[in-house]
């Protein structure tokens, strides 16, 4: 068990007031206005964050538009490098960040140390090396004319990013846009804001003065001037799917392009073949089953409609609900706890309205159903038990992100009929299938309307896959080398001889 940052024997402290990172000096808000920020462990507040508004965006984007035209011309293996040293500090300092990120979110440490930072380091390193192999090209158009293709930096960009994987999130966004030579203004969620700056503390010398630019605060005070700016020339945003309509109309006015990554209601699909035999793969099964609960349920992807095949359904859910009831939850700093607390409270009374919503529609609640009252230390925190409800698709809690560790459960017939479920939603996002006949796992790969299906395995986040979602879970791919061309414009310099 790790001690409570600022304690005796802990591995990091916070400050106890955070100002914005400004041209790499931290500055505070022009209105000299603060919020209180708590830990979900036990809902107390452990730092005041800069509450900044237009004034505050405004000095941040001074900063970065002069630091943009030096750092867009710097050698690709110069940037290469930066990136390489950012990820470094970071593995350096594993344990203190992964501990100042789950006091801040409420998640549990052995995912932190294990999956969140070790990927947000992998993905530092992705793109420094996705840079240096980036190359422009040349069309021959005939024998006195020649078409030459640049890849340019868009200049200054605008991020703005959710509460539920604060650091990831930050360096799925801040990685890409500088290897492609951009100078950022971020701003992190007002429920998580803490262990970016932490990390900023960390990292910040490690860039040119002004090129990554953090300005904290809340959606409507700090994010629509940053996101309706005329002075960005790109938006990156990642949240819900209603805040997601609003960045695009900002976007509008200054004819800027977007990218959105928002919310999900994603299948994850049993056929009957799974449980035809006890061995690994039925094990690898009931694991992807479970995985709802991963991050408290606080995943964009989040497997949170599970479809059955009914041969199996009996059977299947027994097993999975057992699998279910050994999620270990607790105090998100010890290393054997598998779930955490919700990230905020907004966020736990949203879960337990659904809670309620789902038994009015007639749902049948298999197990949870109820918050999870600890004491001592962690009372005053916010923690749900893992729920898994059966009923069908029509219901809200079927058809509506809830953003917890909420499943709905249902049953399907034959191939076709789980195929109309699983793309019966306004979302896109993620999916799974779970067969042993390759055939059927490809067949509906390809079929299901999602951005990312894994079939036999859930939860991979390789920085070399592309990200996105179709329909409302949103516009454009993060990850991937495709990402770098996201954050570049192209210049075509057609030259005759
Ligand atoms: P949210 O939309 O409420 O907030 C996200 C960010 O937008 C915050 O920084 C917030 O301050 C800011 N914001 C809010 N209103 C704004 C406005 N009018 N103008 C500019 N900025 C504004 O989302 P959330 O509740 O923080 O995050 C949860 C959502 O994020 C879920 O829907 C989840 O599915 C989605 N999500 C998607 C992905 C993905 O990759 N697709 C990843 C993680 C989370």
């Amino acid at each position: 068990v790790y001690a409570n940052p600022g304690t005796d024997g802990a591995v990091m402290s916070f400050e106890s007031r955070y100002d914005n990172w400004i041209g790499n000096q931290w500055t505070p808000p022009v209105k000299g206005q603060y919020f209180e920020n708590p830990s979900p462990i036990n809902g107390r507040t452990f730092c005041e964050i800069a509450r900044s508004t237009a004034e505050d965006i405004d000095l941040a984007l001074d900063a970065a538009h002069k630091a943009a035209p030096a750092w867009g011309k710097t050698a690709p293996a110069e940037r290469s490098l930066v990136l390489l040293r950012i990820a470094d500090r970071i593995e350096e300092n594993l344990e203190k960040i992964a501990v100042a990120e789950s006091w801040d979110n409420g998640k549990a440490v052995r995912e932190t140390l294990a999956a969140d930072i070790p990927l947000a380091v992998d993905h530092l390193r992705y793109f420094a090396g996705a840079l240096r192999a980036q190359q422009g090209s040349i069309s021959e158009i005939d024998e006195d004319t020649v078409a030459y293709h640049f890849h340019e930096p868009l200049g200054v960009v605008g991020q703005i990013i959710p509460w539920n994987f604060p650091i990831l999130m930050a360096i799925w966004k801040i990685a890409p846009a500088l290897a492609a030579g951009n100078a950022i203004v971020l701003k992190p969620a007002e429920q998580t804001p803490a262990s970016i700056l932490y990390l900023i503390s960390l990292i910040g010398d490690l860039l040119p003065e002004g090129v990554l630019n953090v300005v904290n605060g809340f959606g409507v005070e700090a994010g629509k001037p940053l996101a309706s700016s005329n002075r960005i020339r790109k938006i990156a945003f990642t949240g819900e799917t209603t805040t997601g309509r609003l960045i695009m109309q900002y976007a509008s006015e200054n004819i800027i392009p977007v990218t959105l990554e928002l919310g999900g209601k994603s299948p994850n699909i049993f056929f009957d073949d799974v449980l035809i035999a006890d061995d690994g793969f039925r094990q690898r099964a009931l694991e992807g089953f479970a995985m709802f609960a991963l991050n408290q349920g606080e995943v964009c992807t989040c497997p949170s409609r599970a479809l059955i095949q009914e041969g199996i359904y009996d059977d299947f859910i027994e097993l999975g609900v057992e699998r279910v009831k050994h999620i270990k939850q607790g105090n998100p700093l010890d290393t054997e706890t598998m779930m955490g607390a919700q990230a905020s409270n907004d966020q736990f009374e949203k879960i337990t309205s659904y809670l309620s919503i789902g038994k009015e529609e007639g749902a049948e609640v298999l197990t949870g159903g109820e918050i999870l009252e600890l004491d001592g230390d962690l009372a005053g925190g916010y923690y749900i038990k893992p729920t898994v409800f059966a009923g069908s698709n029509k219901m809200r809690i079927f058809q509506e992100e809830i953003f917890g560790p909420v499943l709905s459960v249902a049953k399907f017939a034959d191939y076709n009929e789980a195929m109309s479920i699983a793309n019966d939603t306004l979302y896109g996002l993620g999916a799974g299938v779970w067969s042993r006949d390759g055939a059927t796992a490809y067949r509906a790969g390809r079929e299901i309307q999602a951005g990312r299906v894994w079939t036999n395995t859930y939860h991979d986040y390789p920085a070399h896959a592309a990200f996105g979602g179709y329909k409302q879970s949103g516009i454009g791919r993060e990850n991937h080398l495709v990402m770098l061309e996201h954050y570049q414009q192209t210049k075509n310099l057609l030259v005759g001889y």
